[in-house]
């Protein structure tokens, strides 16, 4: 199925007289018309609270919020919907692991090990396991373009290393991660491997019993789906062994003056109302992607990805960063020494939109020796005409600048 641009009504607008020009879907994606019609749907006709009403509303939310924990566990090839927590998003999911199973199962000299191409949100959690068990936050060593070399990562994992968490897609690199064989090396070590999937799922189909992860978080917003809904999708052992971390209606079995206990998996970690909303779109999202066939998006965003690198690459004073192969959805960059922000706000008087800044990876900064960066990253309804106005974008950028490349 060919993907219609049509299909996501916010693309059909000028911005400053320019036919806009989206290439900031790692930040967050579009939305197709289905996904945005389910919502309404959804409060048009089935708006209730789940899991309590005995009313034909009740029952209906119940059964749409559940349905879309259905597609979700048969999407990333969960073998249960109790492996599929609704959470707000990647950072909430990350969170929760590291809060409830971090803290729990990690002592004093014990090794959380990392990179420094994280997501702050795979990072800070980590950060303040660490501080609050005196676990070792410790840092795999990445190659020039962010890359793993497993032969040096088996050197750097011993028996302490309890923890990995790491990106499977890098916000900023685009790097792809050997993630299955990652799995392994830490397993090996009996350390469980947690994955942050914000930067993967919207391209590459996940399995994630191929990739044996113990943990993989991701965010709605990024695969075309709403803000406001993710999912950290546990392996079921471990999840029955947490304890949840938001306690209050929802997720309790029995309450007594004293003491509660818990409703089962995987309802112990979603205290309060759920984002029931947000999980219908998530689920009209995941259909959406289906029809097009997670094959086939790959295939786009990898070929998208790799024309816009190359075709960068011809502009003089750009600089990029991360490999040339192994990557998807974004190519980061600099336009000699223009600073990224003026770049953005050139090219949005052109209708392009990109990203600039750190995006959230102040360290990964850091190690290229940079203060920031520009991104233009993609989804399934850019072409290579995006890609050639962002080019032509680029060059009008240095003419404003009087060719300041140097
Ligand atoms: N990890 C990565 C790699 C990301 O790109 C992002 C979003 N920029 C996140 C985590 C956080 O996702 P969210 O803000 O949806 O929680």
């Amino acid at each position: 199925m060919r993907v219609n641009k049509s299909d996501f009504p916010i693309l059909q607008q000028k911005i400053n007289d320019h036919r806009l020009v989206y290439l900031d879907s790692a930040a967050t994606s579009q939305k197709p018309m289905s996904v945005i019609e389910s919502i309404e749907q959804y409060y048009k006709k089935d708006n209730s609270n789940v899991h309590r009403g005995v009313h034909t509303l009740g029952s209906r939310a119940t059964e749409a919020y559940e349905a879309a924990r259905e597609k979700v566990a048969q999407f990333i090839q969960a073998s249960s919907s109790k492996e599929v927590i609704f959470t707000r998003g990647t950072t909430t999911a990350l969170n929760l692991v590291a809060s409830s199973y971090g803290r729990s199962k990690l002592s004093a000299g014990d090794e959380i090990w990392i990179t420094a191409a994280e997501h702050h949100s795979n990072l800070i959690p980590w950060q303040q396991v660490a501080k609050a068990t005196g676990a070792k936050l410790c840092y795999l060593e990445l190659q020039a373009d962010g890359s793993l070399d497993l032969e040096q990562v088996k050197g750097q994992l011993g028996p302490r290393a309890k923890i990995l968490a790491i990106h499977h897609v890098s916000n900023v690199l685009g790097v792809i991660q050997p993630i299955a064989d990652l799995a392994k090396l830490i397993h090996q070590q009996g350390g469980i491997i947690v994955v942050d999937g914000a930067q993967s799922i919207p391209h590459l189909s996940i399995d994630v019993q191929q990739l044996d992860v113990d943990f993989f978080a991701f965010s709605g917003h990024k695969m075309l789906g709403p803000t406001g809904i993710g999912v950290l999708y546990g392996k079921e052992a471990l999840l029955e062994q947490m304890e949840p971390i938001e306690f209050g209606g929802e997720m309790i079995d029995f309450v007594g003056l004293h003491e509660a206990s818990w409703k089962e998996l995987p309802w112990k970690f979603e205290g309060g109302t759920p984002i029931i909303a947000g999980a219908v779109g998530l689920g009209a999202a995941i259909d959406y992607l289906q029809q097009v066939g997670m094959d086939q998006v790959e295939q786009h965003d990898r070929q998208l990805t790799a024309y816009a690198y190359q075709r960068l690459s011809q502009i003089d004073g750009v600089k990029l960063y991360g490999p040339q192969e192994s990557r998807i959805g974004v190519v980061t960059f600099n336009l000699g020494s223009i600073h990224p922000h003026d770049v953005a706000t050139v090219l949005d008087t052109e209708g392009i939109a990109i990203r600039a800044g750190h995006h959230c990876c102040q360290p990964l900064m850091k190690w290229l020796e940079e203060t920031a960066t520009a991104r233009a990253s993609f989804h399934i309804y850019n072409d290579e005409q995006d890609i050639e106005a962002l080019a032509s974008g680029l060059e009008k950028t240095k003419e404003f600048f009087g060719n300041a490349i140097g």
